[in-house]
């Protein structure tokens, strides 16, 4: 690929390392490797919003220059590129010594979003942390992956709240020269641009790459100037409500996304469906296969033998429907290069209880060897409602999986935690065996005034933090001051301080701590034993009903009688949720059960020892163990659900954990509330990491479907077809 070498045209040749590192994703989960850019030019680390290529595009020269004879600086420099090097082998990682010679079998990811740093906004909640986490940690275990998704060059909503309380949207465009992400280009140094088929005009993608440690991801465009209107403004927004959009979006994904890795000669034996958006894949897929000579139920059985599907929505109405009439405008020309009769297409994407369209998600279940949920409770009511698909089997017996979902732990631990107080009492070698149950055990010699101590300094920069940012609206705007102390001036930095940020959507109920506003009231108000609350979130630009959630709690907020004591901090990004995960005293969660496939935000808190009070739903029902955080069952449906939960919310807070938290000995050290930050951390750890997920998803579907791939390819070269079929790089 050319490209890179034009690439900060000021860089020493000395120094020119820097180059590949700060457009290798590497550097946001490395300490070190964050340290040397911060060692380069601090201020230009700070003003460039932790964004490396933005920093050294700021850096003038005679910076640059005296950094590149600066002795202290590039002892820096040259321990930091032997770390970057030797991690980039994958011949050293976990897959190669346990499952297969990584050059053999690459896995393709495909996903909608992706959450990886907030330099580049291309998520907009759980699903996005999960696919980049699950990039991440493939990488660290030296999982051979390719991602494929989108590039959202409009789709990032900076978030403004206006005096009333209502969310503006502003979308902010993706400043491409100065993120980490760079276009492919052919030898001529023109961008690369690929053909989708099936659309009348055609549509025409560009394609960007993100270094990902050694996965490259690669997003899709299709703002070329050489595609119409219409089609140019495909890939601007995520999930449009507009549902020909969005099967045209899915299009591009799923056929385009094959079609991409094809023209870049990327070859793969396996393809993961993370979520039903990209399951058109299969498709394109089995066309390739068809095309080569194989026939279309041959072919169709093997892409199905190496294909996996993760389901994450708990509900019929959050999977994609599209209707036979739209699908037929899409697909028909399409459908003869698969030898597939349009009627054996569409029954592919039949959900028998209402079989009025085109169900991604059944598609995606019929398709795939290897399907599953997120979490244990999500399996079982995964299998109750795609039950149907299999009419002989009791829901019991459904061939559906689940693997709970985990976080990325270098992505998301502080690294004052990880480096000076685990390095210290658990190992230096923590981090590189965090999935092993015996190393959390340590955590319990850690000294209870030590986690503190710590968690009070995190607390500290999360409060000056919000107090930046309001002080900022407060010089730009200096509107109304209820609005800034709204924005969080008056939190107290010994108050017990619950966390509440999330994607506001109504099934996650961000208003319920306020149910009863009187008895919040008395708690928050407590003069002895105050409590505060911050909140953080964005509600989808089209969704009317999640923006009046906002508006009220925004009103809270502003509402003087609670005495600044609710805070809504604008703007909810990757940066401000490490902030919080790592800052607040108890993590809050409160959807209605089962709508919390598995929840991920609440793990990254009590990794870092942020208990957590939860209804009993997504992960916490495999988590809670009694000892690490708090629970309540959730009332069943019926008009005073709502009530029913806020009142055991309550019942939680006033009872046990506000007088936990003021527990405290003549140092003002509360020993017991320590001991369940503690359990917390214990519990995480091992249980709950992006580690102890990748390994599964291996262990469990990936081998598997590379036996098959292998066992595919046997027998094509016994019949003496052409063997490229069976990608190998
Ligand atoms: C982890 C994370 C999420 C997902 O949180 P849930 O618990 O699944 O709601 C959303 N947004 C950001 C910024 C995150 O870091």
């Amino acid at each position: 690929m050319k490209g890179i070498k034009d690439k900060f045209p000021n860089l020493p040749e000395r120094i020119s390392g820097l180059r590949e590192l700060a457009y290798n994703l590497w550097w946001s989960w490395h300490p070190e490797g964050r340290a040397i850019f911060k060692l380069l030019n601090r201020q230009g680390w700070y003003l460039s919003n932790h964004n490396p290529v933005k920093m050294i595009n700021l850096t003038d020269k005679k910076t640059l220059d005296a950094a590149s004879r600066d002795p202290h600086f590039l002892r820096h420099y040259d321990a930091v590129l032997a770390r970057f090097e030797s991690y980039m082998d994958i011949s050293r990682g976990w897959f190669c010594a346990n499952v297969s010679e990584p050059k053999l079998h690459t896995i393709a990811y495909f996903s909608a979003e992706y959450g990886l740093h907030h330099a580049l906004p291309f998520y907009a909640g759980g699903l996005g942390f999960l696919a980049g986490d699950f990039l991440k940690e493939g990488s660290d275990l030296g999982v051979p992956m390719v991602g494929v998704g989108f590039m959202y060059p409009q789709g990032y909503l900076r978030q403004m709240i206006s005096p009333n309380g209502w969310q503006e949207g502003a979308c902010e465009i993706l400043d491409r020269e100065n993120a980490p992400i760079r276009r492919m280009t052919d030898s001529d140094g023109n961008p690369i641009s690929i053909k989708v088929p099936v659309m009348d005009p055609p549509v025409y993608l560009e394609v960007w790459q993100v270094k990902v440690g050694m996965t490259n991801l690669y997003l899709i465009d299709t703002s070329s100037e050489a595609n119409d209107p219409w089609n140019r403004c495909i890939s601007d927004r995520l999930y449009t409500g507009d549902l020909e959009q969005r099967l045209r979006q899915e299009i591009v994904l799923g056929i385009g996304g094959v079609r991409i890795l094809q023209a870049l000669g990327v070859e793969y034996s396996v393809l993961h469906l993370n979520e039903g958006h990209p399951a058109f894949a299969v498709l394109e897929r089995v066309r390739e296969k068809v095309n080569g000579g194989m026939s279309y139920s041959d072919a169709f059985d093997e892409v199905r033998n190496t294909t996996v599907f993760t389901t994450h929505t708990p509900v019929p109405a959050g999977h994609d429907v599209f209707s036979f009439q739209l699908m037929d405008k899409y697909f028909g020309s399409y459908l003869p290069g698969l030898e597939l009769p349009r009627d054996e297409f569409f029954r592919l994407g039949v959900n028998p209880s209402k079989p009025d369209g085109f169900n991604m998600t059944a598609f995606a279940m019929r398709s795939s060897a290897y399907r599953n949920a997120v979490s244990k409770k999500h399996w079982e009511v995964t299998r109750e409602m795609w039950q149907q698909l299999w009419p002989d089997l009791t829901p019991k017996d459904v061939p559906i999986d689940y693997i709970t979902n985990g976080v990325h732990v270098p992505s998301w631990i502080d690294r004052r935690l990880g480096d000076e107080i685990f390095n210290r009492y658990l190992g230096r070698n923590w981090l590189e065996d965090h999935d092993q149950p015996s190393i959390w055990e340590l955590i319990d010699e850690i000294p209870d005034n030590v986690l503190w101590a710590h968690h009070n300094i995190m607390k500290g920069m999360l409060i000056t933090k919000i107090r930046a940012r309001a002080r900022e609206k407060w010089l730009n705007t200096g509107t109304d001051p209820r609005l800034i102390i709204a924005s969080g001036v008056l939190l107290d930095p010994s108050a017990l301080t619950l966390g509440f940020a999330r994607r506001f959507a109504s099934y996650k109920r961000p208003t319920l701590l306020l149910q009863d506003m009187a008895r919040l009231r008395s708690i928050l108000n407590d003069p002895w034993k105050p409590v505060q609350i911050i909140f953080a979130g964005k509600a989808h630009q089209d969704d009317q009903q999640s923006k009046q959630l906002l508006q009220k709690v925004f009103g809270a907020a502003k509402d003087q009688s609670f005495g600044g004591r609710i805070a809504f901090v604008e703007d909810y990004d990757e940066l401000l949720a490490q902030y919080l995960v790592h800052g607040v005293d108890v993590w809050v969660n409160n959807p209605r059960p089962p709508m919390e496939a598995s929840g991920t935000s609440g793990m990254k808190a009590t990794l870092n020892g942020v208990p957590q009070l939860s209804i009993l739903d997504g992960w916490w029902i495999e988590g809670y163990n009694g000892k690490n955080g708090w629970a309540f069952q959730g009332a069943p449906e019926g008009p005073n659900r709502d009530d029913m939960d806020a009142a055991a919310i309550y019942d939680l807070l006033e009872k046990e954990i506000v007088p936990l938290f003021y527990d405290v000995d003549e140092l003002g050290i509360p020993h017991r509330w320590v001991s369940v930050m503690k359990e917390a951390i214990k519990m995480t750890g091992p249980n709950f990491s992006a580690r102890r997920m990748v390994k599964e998803y291996t262990d469990r579907f990936y081998r598997k479907a590379i036996e098959a791939c292998i066992k595919a390819e046997y027998r094509t070269e016994k019949r003496g077809a052409k063997v490229d079929l069976f990608r190998r790089i």
